[in-house]
């Protein structure tokens, strides 16, 4: 029978530490375990999220025509057995699995292509040319990465389900239309999906970025991307015969001078220190050469971070082209009109929200994978008006990396990759199963059993 001896002071403070340690050692090797099988899960359907990314790539879709790849990501959710809603928005997928007490968290990827004409020589290339919803015939190509976005989205998905004895909580998926024209997330809205989803506490994307390795993620608190407005100005003139513009009025040359007198909005009116675009995408007039039109319909962009400037761009507008009508004597009932398609607000990333996101993604990657993402763009998103326009969410907008893995070498040299919108676009298909490790490493952190949200 062996006598109880006491430890001697030693002793006692290496099992002190031994046992301050034990938690910490427990809480690793759970991250670990998880990590891996999320690893294990991506990896395994690997071939087909890749397959499907490139299906998608080659038959592009404009916005709120997305029914092929809707019907490719709701037929994958339901072969994994998520309950799913369908034509939401026009043509939304949504997905709720209730998994117990916790967060409620909605995912979202956007599905819609670009009417731009691929110039990228792979194999997988799109070669589609399709009517738009005004009749106008455009080639289409995936110049956005939305198609690696719904790729990862069913990535996401299997783990999720795969894994659910690991987390808790409501996860809400969503595959959305029409992010290009920045309605697709009103349409959903307007469409009720808060009828069928739970109020989400946290709104949760992803895009890739050619302009950080695949491999690696970029994310950073605060402002991202710019709110902006979508809007049509219709000049009303008389139109008439070519030979004779003393009798008519013209809306080309009304429209010319709006255009040009548009630019001194952004460089005097605005506060020099607030960022602020304006961009005139499209002016359209006319049909031959010598008949003046009736009208003119310039097609504008607004992008803004400060309400303010917001306003004050939309007042200069209206007060530009207002006085260069009345400068042309055109009758009150033509006055130009100001139709606002889209607004969207700025997108905010949440400061816990991305610090916790950044820790998970560095178990998931190597802390050297994730990067800190450096000034906001200029781009817009409308995923964060998914809850609502009073919706209190925490939002967080993750930036995946889909640049060749030296890309941050070859920009120090001066070699950009083609930025997105851009006919040369590329992204690493591999992008695809990062984001899809990446993302679901996010969601697991805030829903996985043993948060303190839990
Ligand atoms: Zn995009
Ligand atoms: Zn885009």
């Amino acid at each position: 029978m062996r006598n109880y001896r006491a430890p001697d002071r030693s002793q006692k403070h290496i099992i002190t530490r031994l046992l301050m340690l034990l938690p910490f050692c427990v809480a690793t090797a759970a991250a670990g375990d998880i990590n891996d099988a999320v690893k294990n899960i991506v990896a395994g359907s690997a071939p087909e999220l890749i397959a499907t990314f490139k299906q998608f790539h080659q038959n592009p879709e404009l916005g709120f025509q997305e029914f092929e790849t809707a019907a490719t990501i709701a037929a994958h959710f339901e072969k994994l057995g998520y309950a799913v809603t369908t034509g939401v928005g026009g043509t939304g997928v949504v997905s709720v699995l209730e998994n117990g007490p916790g967060p409620v968290v909605l995912f979202r990827s956007d599905m819609d292509a670009l009417p731009v004409e691929e110039l990228v020589d792979v194999g997988y290339a799109s070669t589609k040319i399709v009517e738009d919803l005004a009749g106008v015939t455009v080639p289409l190509m995936h110049a956005c990465g939305h198609d690696g976005h719904s790729a990862w989205l069913m990535g996401v998905a299997e783990v999720m389900m795969t894994l659910k004895d690991r987390w808790s909580g409501t996860l809400i998926l969503v595959a959305q239309p029409a992010e290009e024209l920045l309605s697709g997330a009103h349409a959903m809205v307007a469409d009720a999906i808060l009828d069928l989803v739970p109020e989400p506490g946290y709104l949760i994307a992803g895009h890739q970025m050619p302009f950080w390795p695949v491999g690696s993620v970029a994310l950073t608190h605060g402002y991202r991307m710019a709110g902006s407005i979508q809007m049509d100005v219709v000049l009303r003139g008389k139109g008439g015969h070519g030979s004779s513009p003393h009798l008519a009025i013209d809306p080309v040359v009304m429209g010319s001078q709006a255009v040009m007198a548009y630019q001194t909005i952004v460089s005097r009116l605005v506060d020099q220190s607030k960022p602020a675009v304006l961009t005139i995408g499209s002016f359209q007039a006319g049909l031959a050469n010598n008949v003046i039109p009736d009208s003119a319909t310039l097609k504008l962009n607004l992008r803004w971070y400060d309400p303010a400037v917001k306003d004050g761009m939309l007042d200069g507008i209206k007060a530009v082209t207002d006085n260069v009508a009345s400068m042309y004597s055109v009758a009150a009932d033509d006055m130009p009109t100001y139709t606002i398609k889209s607004d969207v607000p700025p997108v905010f990333n949440d400061q816990a929200l991305t610090q916790r996101a950044a820790a998970a993604m560095k178990n998931m990657l190597g802390d050297d994978r994730v990067l800190v993402a450096g000034d906001p763009y200029m781009g817009s998103e409308d995923f964060h008006m998914l809850a609502g326009k009073d919706s209190s969410a925490s939002v967080l907008m993750v930036e995946v990396g889909s640049g060749p893995p030296d890309v941050l070498a070859q920009m120090k040299a001066g070699n950009f990759p083609a930025f997105p919108h851009n006919p040369n676009f590329y992204m690493e298909p591999e992008a695809v199963l990062y984001g899809a490790r990446a993302l679901s490493a996010v969601l697991l952190d805030i829903m996985g059993k043993g948060q303190p949200d839990q």
